[in-house]
């Protein structure tokens, strides 16, 4: 499949002028890196191209080139619409909501809804960035600095630091060619994964002090109350989530931040052998095998009775 997709999708690149990219909302280094790679080499190739996110850009992915120029909403028409890491329409937010079917996905989410005209979905890629590394050049265009900064950058986070279950070869590879090209691996590592603020490293300490777990599950509450008395000012969990996943002797960790009276974002992270992303689906959500999210109606105390429910359940094999 993927060749004749591949040269479908660089078709369409190749005839349109006007082009929009967008990713997921909640945006993770591979939504921002992967969206200015193929962002930035259209540009190079004086394409004229909109980058939208409707949640904007983080602040660690804010050093990255381009990223001023990403927008909130898109403004005109388009004679051509690429998603990057994002399994479904809705997780783009509202930023599609008047636009047709959108002409390419290019994403690795086992959750993937094959919404695009052309879809290049690859589940075995342990993140977006590292099919884009082989799709940009495919695609007839060329990886500069900037552009190996952003790609190295979704690969680092989407394999926090390159440790995740979903590692393979090639994206060490893939990785080492990047930084060939210049970049400042040490310091894009710096940036995207370990630097945090004062008021993030409160709210773990929050976050932490509600620490439970029962047989092989740990999981903490972020409850708005954490939020306000460490001022974070971020309505996530600060990735404090990989932090649960380091507890000895558990085989699923999950985290669970209100987002206001009614709604409750959810993540799960687990170790080979589970597949967080079915109890993920039940709520709504997606994701990976070992990493799931789902943002669920309901108040603090009933989701998580909800969740823990079916989440002892996947552990429990039934
Ligand atoms: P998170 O728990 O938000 O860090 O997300 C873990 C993984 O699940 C990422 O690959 C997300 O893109 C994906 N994910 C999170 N929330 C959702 C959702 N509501 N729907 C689909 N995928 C999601
Ligand atoms: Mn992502
Ligand atoms: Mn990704």
């Amino acid at each position: 499949m993927k060749d004749k997709s591949l040269l479908e999708a660089k078709q369409i690149l190749q005839n349109a002028h006007n082009i929009l990219i967008t990713s997921h909302i909640r945006p993770d280094g591979d939504a921002v890196g992967s969206l200015l790679a193929i962002g930035l080499a259209l540009l190079d190739a004086d394409k004229t191209v909109q980058m939208v996110l409707e949640d904007g850009v983080p602040k660690s992915f804010r050093h990255l080139r381009g990223s001023d120029l990403i927008k909130k909403r898109p403004e005109g028409e388009f004679d051509a619409i690429v998603v990057v890491d994002c399994s479904d329409l809705d997780r783009t937010g509202k930023v599609l909501r008047k636009f047709p079917t959108p002409d390419i996905s290019i994403d690795h989410h086992i959750t993937n809804l094959d919404f695009a005209r052309v879809n290049l979905v690859d589940t075995a890629a342990p993140a977006t960035a590292e099919m884009l590394a082989a799709y940009i050049p495919a695609f007839g265009l060329k990886i500069t600095r900037s552009i190996a900064e952003a790609l190295l950058t979704g690969l680092i986070t989407d394999t926090i630091g390159f440790r995740t279950t979903s590692m393979r070869s090639n994206a060490l590879r893939t990785a080492a060619d990047l930084m060939d090209l210049g970049p400042n691996l040490p310091d894009l590592y710096q940036k995207a994964l370990i630097s945090r603020s004062f008021e993030a490293a409160r709210y773990w300490g929050a976050g932490l002090n509600t620490l439970e777990h029962d047989n092989r599950m740990v999981w903490a509450t972020l409850d708005l109350e954490a939020r306000k008395s460490t001022n974070y000012p971020g309505s996530d969990d600060a990735d404090l989530v990989n932090i649960l996943t380091t507890i000895k002797n558990t085989d699923i960790a999950v985290i669970f931040i209100e987002q206001h009276k009614d709604r409750v974002k959810v993540s799960w992270r687990a170790r080979s052998g589970f597949d967080v992303s079915s109890v993920a689906m039940q709520f709504g959500g997606g994701g990976h095998k070992p990493a799931a999210g789902a943002t669920i109606e309901g108040n603090l105390f009933d989701v998580k009775a909800d969740v823990l429910k079916a989440t002892k359940k996947l552990l429990n094999g039934n």
